[in-house]
Parts: structure tokens; C-alpha cells; sequence
């Protein structure tokens, strides 16, 4: 196994076309049972707990209120939704659109209200405090974190430390699954490759150097932002720019950095996912997504392909909507740590041979229990416990102001 790929079982070894025989392939085949749909009573107590740990997280005095309790209730649904037909990724998909949706309306609507202008506001000039913007200029922030902290500035130092608290525990729960479940972002490509359904050209498989396209953009960005002082991915490439709103005061920069971010934009969050169907900005260019993928490995989750059920249709490397999947010299899927735990895969596959794990450790490894405890304790609920309370916990921070906005549009219209 190189360091770059995980999920595939190391046990297996290759004899020719033929296989050894190895003890995952004596144990009965329980990817399909174990990745399915749940019974009602183990989706209705999912379903419950994602909505009782969310309550938890998101409800404090004086918050709450209808558009609360419609968020809570919404991804509450989505969590029994998920857990009932089995479909991950379709769910997900709802969820995680509503999310960045909900972002780039409350966004928008308080970048109109500051600046009269929802789309490109040359008035802001700060960089938005976000994890896109952090990662491309890491070296940067550990150095004012340097600076910071030997001059005993907690204004300065705190809140990016506090920052990075957050992120160590939403990496530790989830990985790259933040890609997924709670980039308020991912949402836009993610939306954009499903608009054309059966007519996207999904099955574009990349030479195998590419996937590295976006540590390559996270290497460059994060040397030139030091040299120049500057985050320079903020300023100048990154596409979500168009949800958020910041340019240089200078004309002619301005105009560059706008053709330049624009263009990206198009090609990468429009054209391309919906064209292709696959999450084009995600998989090739996002500098978090590369660094998520580093420090995914602190947690334990995984998406691991069971070979002895696998029948190296390939159907799992064609749906990956951020190329994460190769193939071995047998064909074997192969998942690599740039997967970020969609479940697109896991509903695709025919024979359930791709499943959650933890720590690649199949569930017909694990002691025998009763089957409703067996449905909750499975790594693939537990997995989706952290991202639907997490994911919403997020959500609860913007999507509640954006129904609110959304609603007094309609009263004011009306
Ligand atoms: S989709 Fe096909 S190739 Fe992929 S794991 Fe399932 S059976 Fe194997
Ligand atoms: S390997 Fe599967 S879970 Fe991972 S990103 Fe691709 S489709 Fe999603």
C-alpha cells in the first residue's frame, strides 16, 4: 500500500490472474447487509440522536426559533432518510446543497446590505476568515501565530487558535468527510455535476499524476503567499470568490484578478462538473482538499473496497465524483486518501463491496451483536452520526438566517 491510497485490503495477494485465497474471502459476504437500508427502529433512534446531539450543539439562550427547529427537523430527516433507503449519497447530496445554498444567501444578502453590490464588492478589502484561504496560506499564519504569540497579543493569536482547535476536531471526527458533509463550498460543485443526470459524461478517468493537481496548488500557493506576504490564492485564484466579494483598490489588478477568478470559476464550479459530472473544483484544484487529505488520516474512518466481493466492474471509479478511485494491475478498485467519504460509491457498487470502515477493519470482522446494536454501532452509522451532527451544526450557523432572509423577501414582496 503506498502512502497515497488506503482502503483496499491488504491481504490479498495477486497470483496471476488468479487469486490466493485469503480469510476476508472465507467469511461470508456481509457488505451488501451491512451498507443497506437500516430497520425502522435503528433509523428512527439515528435519527433521533443526530437531532438530539445537533439540539445540543446549536441551541444556546437566545437562539432557536422556527427556522432552528426547520433546520434541526431537516437534517434530522435527511439522517433517517439516509439510514432507511440505504442511499447515502443521494441524501448527502440534498443536505449538503442546502447548506452551501444557505451560505451564499445569508453571504449575499449581508454583502448587499454593506456594500450595495452582491457580487463584487472592491470595498472589502479583508480576507475572509476561511479554511480555503488558511490552508494556501499556511506559512503565513504560523507566522503571525508566531508573531502573536511572543508579543502576548491574545486579539491577534486567539482567534485563529481557536480556529485551529476547531478544525483538529472536525478532522478528527470526520477527515476529508469535511469535503462532503460540511464545506460550505462543496456544495456549489456538487449541485452544478448533478444538474444534467444521465446526460453527464461521467466516465472521465484521469491519469493517475493529476489527482495530485490541488497539493500542487496548495505546495505553490503556500511558498508564493510567504514570499509576497499576501494570500495570494485568496487573491487571485480562488473561484468562490464570486460567492464572497473582495478585490484589489487598484484598476487594472483589479481587472486581472477578476478575469482570472472568474474564468476559474466557470471552468471548475459550472462547466466542468456539469458537463463531466464529477466535482471538478473539489478534485483538482482545491489546496484544502490536498492538505484535508494529509491530515484526513487522523481520523478513522474509511471507505474500503472488499475484494473478495468486488467484480472489478469498475462502476465505483466512474461515479467518484473526485477521482479518488484508481484501478490496480487486476483491475481492483483502489480508494485514495483524497476520498472524501461521499458515499457515492457505496450506493453504486452492486455487490455492497465498498463500505465504511474503521480502519479498513470489514464489519464481518467485528463481534457478534444483536442486530439492532449492530446497526447503530457499524462504522458506516457511526461515520454518518459525526458528519450529520457536525454538517448541521455548521449549517445551524447560516442556513436559519438565510430561511429568515428568504422569508421577510417573500413578506416584503408580497
Ligand atoms: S463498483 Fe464494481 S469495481 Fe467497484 S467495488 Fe463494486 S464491484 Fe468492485
Ligand atoms: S471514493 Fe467513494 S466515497 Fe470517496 S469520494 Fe469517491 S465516490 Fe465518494
Amino acid at each position: 500500500m503506498t502512502q497515497k491510497d488506503h482502503g483496499e485490503l491488504p491481504e490479498k495477494r495477486e497470483l496471476g490472474d488468479q487469486t490466493e485465497k485469503t480469510q476476508a474471502e472465507e467469511e461470508p459476504c456481509h457488505g451488501r447487509e451491512c451498507s443497506a437500508a437500516k430497520s425502522w427502529p435503528a433509523s428512527l433512534i439515528f435519527a433521533g440522536a443526530v437531532a438530539g446531539a445537533l439540539g445540543l450543539l446549536t441551541f444556546a439562550p437566545g437562539r432557536g426559533g422556527p427556522a432552528h427547529w426547520a433546520w434541526l427537523a431537516f437534517t434530522s430527516g435527511i439522517a433517517l432518510l439516509i439510514s432507511r433507503t440505504g442511499r447515502v449519497s443521494r441524501w448527502r447530496a440534498v443536505f449538503f446543497v442546502v447548506l452551501a445554498c444557505g451560505f451564499m444567501l445569508k453571504f449575499k444578502a449581508g454583502l448587499l446590505g454593506i456594500t450595495g453590490s452582491a457580487f463584487l464588492a472592491e470595498d472589502i478589502q479583508e480576507v475572509p476568515y476561511c479554511h480555503i484561504a488558511l490552508s494556501s496560506s499556511i506559512l503565513n499564519t504560523v507566522y503571525s501565530q508566531y508573531l502573536a504569540l511572543k508579543s502576548g497579543s491574545w486579539g491577534a493569536w486567539g482567534p485563529l487558535s481557536l480556529g485551529g482547535a476547531l478544525w483538529l476536531v472536525f478532522t478528527l471526527a470526520l477527515g476529508t468527510g469535511w469535503c462532503s458533509w460540511v464545506c460550505w463550498y462543496g456544495g456549489i460543485d456538487d449541485g452544478c455535476s448533478r444538474v444534467l443526470g444521465r446526460f453527464r459524461l461521467r466516465r472521465l478517468v484521469l491519469p493517475p499524476r493529476l489527482r495530485d493537481l490541488p497539493l500542487a496548488v496548495l505546495l505553490f500557493f503556500a511558498a508564493v503567499s510567504m514570499m509576497s506576504l499576501k494570500p495570494e490564492f485568496c487573491l487571485w485564484a480562488c473561484p468562490l470568490k464570486l460567492t464572497t466579494g473582495f478585490l484589489d483598490p487598484a484598476d487594472a489588478v483589479r481587472k486581472a484578478q477578476l478575469a482570472v477568478f472568474a474564468t476559474l470559476a466557470f471552468l471548475t464550479l459550472v462547466a466542468g462538473p456539469l458537463v463531466l459530472g464529477k466535482r471538478v473544483f473539489c478534485g483538482l484544484v482545491c489546496p484544502f482538499g490536498a492538505w484535508q487529505s494529509f491530515f484526513g488520516r487522523l481520523n478513522p474512518f474509511r471507505v474500503t473496497v472488499r475484494r473478495a466481493a468486488c467484480t472489478r466492474c469498475g462502476a465505483c471509479q466512474v461515479c467518484c465524483p473526485t477521482f479518488s478511485i484508481e484501478r490496480d494491475q487486476a483491475s481492483f478498485p483502489k480508494v485514495l486518501a483524497y476520498c472524501n467519504r461521499c458515499g457515492e460509491c457505496v450506493d453504486a457498487c452492486p455487490t455492497g463491496a465498498i463500505t465504511y470502515t474503521v480502519l479498513d477493519r470489514l464489519p464481518s470482522r467485528l463481534p457478534p451483536t444483536p442486530r439492532l446494536a449492530a446497526e447503530l454501532l457499524e462504522a458506516r452509522t457511526l461515520f454518518l452520526f459525526c458528519a450529520l451532527v457536525l454538517g448541521g451544526a455548521v449549517g445551524g450557523l447560516f442556513v436559519p438566517d438565510a430561511l429568515r432572509s428568504a422569508f421577510s423577501a417573500l413578506l416584503e414582496l408580497g
